[in-house]
C-alpha cells in the first residue's frame, strides 16, 4: 500500500448541517436507513439516494430486492460486509462481496435483482444513486464488480487508511472516474488521534456519512449514524477531520449537474415528460 502526505489545505470546509437518517424498507422487505432523501437532492447534487443498511438478523435483509427497473442514473454498491448477487436484463451477473464494488449505470433502463447469498451473519454497507448529466440519461447500461482487492488504498503518515473508490485524493486515483459529475468517493478509516485532510474542488457539492465513532469537522463532531453536510465556502480548498477514537466514515463530493430532477421511485429523469415515457416505456416492456 502506498504511503502519502495528506494535502496540506489553506482553509477546510465546515459541517453545515447534521442529518440523521430515517428508517425504511425496501425491495421485498430489507430494512435500511435512508440517509440522502429526496428534499436534499439539490442541495447534495449529483447525489439523489445514500441508504444505509446493517444487520445481524436474516430477516431484516434475506428476501432481497427482486426484479426492479431503473433509468437516468447510475448505483453504487459498497458492501462493508455480506455477499449481494446481482443479475440484470443487459445480461450482468455478479457477486458483490466483503469490501466490494459494483458501480451500475441503468442509463435508459435496465431491470434487475440484488439478492443477498447468505442466510445468516452480518450484511451492512451503503447503496448511493449518482445522477447522469441530461446528455447522458438514455446511454447504454453498463455494469462493472469491483473486488475489494481492486479499490486502490493508501495510508497517510500518519497512518489513516483512505480506500479510493472513485475519484482521486491525496494523489492516489481511485477504481472509477465520471465526467462531467467528476464524482469522489472516499472509505475513510482513522485510528484515535489522527486527523486527516484531502483536497476538494470547491464548486463540489460534498457531505460524510459516520459509520464507526465519531469525527470532528471545524467545530463540529460528526457521531456514528449522521451525515454531515459539508459547506461550500468559496475559500475553502477541502476538508479536515480528527477523531479521538477509532471511525470510520464515507467521504462523497461531485460536481453539480444544475439540472432538472424529477423523480418517480426507480427512474430519475429531467422532466415529467420523460417520467411518462419511463413508466410507458416500463408497462409496454420496452424500457429493457
Ligand atoms: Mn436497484
Amino acid at each position: 500500500m502506498q504511503t502519502v502526505h495528506s494535502n496540506r489545505l489553506h482553509q477546510s470546509r465546515t459541517i453545515e448541517q447534521l442529518i440523521t437518517g430515517i428508517a425504511t424498507s425496501d425491495g421485498a422487505g430489507v430494512k435500511l436507513t435512508r440517509v440522502l432523501t429526496g428534499k436534499l437532492q439539490r442541495r447534495l447534487d449529483p447525489f439523489l439516494m445514500l441508504d444505509a443498511f446493517g444487520s445481524d438478523d436474516p430477516d431484516d435483509y434475506i428476501a432481497g430486492f427482486p426484479d426492479h427497473p431503473h433509468r437516468g442514473f447510475e448505483t453504487i454498491t459498497y458492501m462493508l460486509a455480506g455477499r449481494m448477487r446481482h443479475r440484470d436484463s443487459a445480461g450482468h451477473e455478479g457477486l458483490l462481496e466483503n469490501g466490494g464494488v459494483q458501480w451500475m449505470t441503468a442509463g435508459r433502463g435496465v431491470i434487475h435483482s440484488e439478492i443477498p447469498e447468505q442466510e445468516d451473519g452480518v450484511m451492512e454497507g451503503f447503496q448511493l444513486w449518482l445522477n447522469l448529466p441530461a446528455q447522458r440519461k438514455m446511454s447504454e447500461p453498463w455494469y462493472r464488480d469491483i473486488a475489494s482487492a481492486q479499490i486502490p488504498e493508501y495510508v497517510t503518515t500518519d497512518g489513516v487508511t483512505v480506500r479510493v473508490i472513485a475519484g482521486s485524493s491525496n494523489g492516489v486515483a481511485g477504481a472509477v472516474s465520471r465526467e462531467i459529475t467528476e464524482p469522489l468517493y472516499l472509505d475513510i478509516h482513522l485510528s484515535a488521534g489522527t486527523s486527516f485532510s484531502t483536497a476538494l474542488p470547491a464548486t463540489h457539492n460534498a457531505f460524510i456519512y459516520v459509520y464507526r465513532g465519531a469525527v470532528k469537522v471545524g467545530d463540529t463532531w460528526v457521531e456514528a449514524e449522521r451525515m454531515g453536510i459539508l459547506s461550500n465556502a468559496q475559500d475553502s480548498d477541502g476538508v479536515t477531520m480528527s477523531t479521538i477514537e477509532d471511525t470510520r466514515l464515507i467521504l462523497i463530493a461531485g460536481k453539480p449537474l444544475n439540472e432538472g430532477i424529477v423523480q418517480y421511485g426507480p427512474f430519475v429523469m429531467n422532466t415529467e415528460q420523460e417520467i411518462d415515457e419511463a413508466i410507458n416505456d416500463f408497462r409496454g416492456g420496452r424500457l429493457a
